[in-house]
């Protein structure tokens, strides 16, 4: 079909930084998911359980937040598979590490432990 013959501009769309191939509108739709999400029993549950996803260790419910397994910016979406609680320390330390390193200091945790 001649339609098909028409051509792309794609690549124009793309931007350098993978973290930006998410659309803003999705990420805001995500983000109100989790408000909801921490309202449930499912999640209250998990806040009193206390403990931290990737550590282990064992917190008081406030000191434990949201996060997202993989991040909201790299086309995580909020559901309870991807939510998981999370100390502050781990949290801090997603944040600031590149993803190949917070895999490594993931290991690390690993071999920490009994
Ligand atoms: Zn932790």
């Amino acid at each position: 079909m001649a339609m098909s013959e028409g051509r792309r501009h794609r690549r124009k769309e793309r931007v350098e930084k993978e973290d930006h191939l998410v659309e803003p509108e999705a990420i805001l739709r995500e983000r109100r998911k989790a408000r909801e999400l921490r309202q449930t029993q499912w999640w209250k549950r998990k806040l009193a359980r206390g403990i931290c996803h990737y550590c282990g260790r064992r917190f008081r419910p406030h000191e434990l937040t949201m996060d997202h397994v993989v991040p909201l910016v790299r086309g995580g979406r909020s559901t309870k598979g991807n939510c998981v609680p999370s100390c502050k320390e781990c949290n801090t330390k997603k944040r600031s590490l590149l993803p190949v390193e917070w895999e490594d200091y993931l290991l690390s945790l690993k071999d920490r432990r009994p």
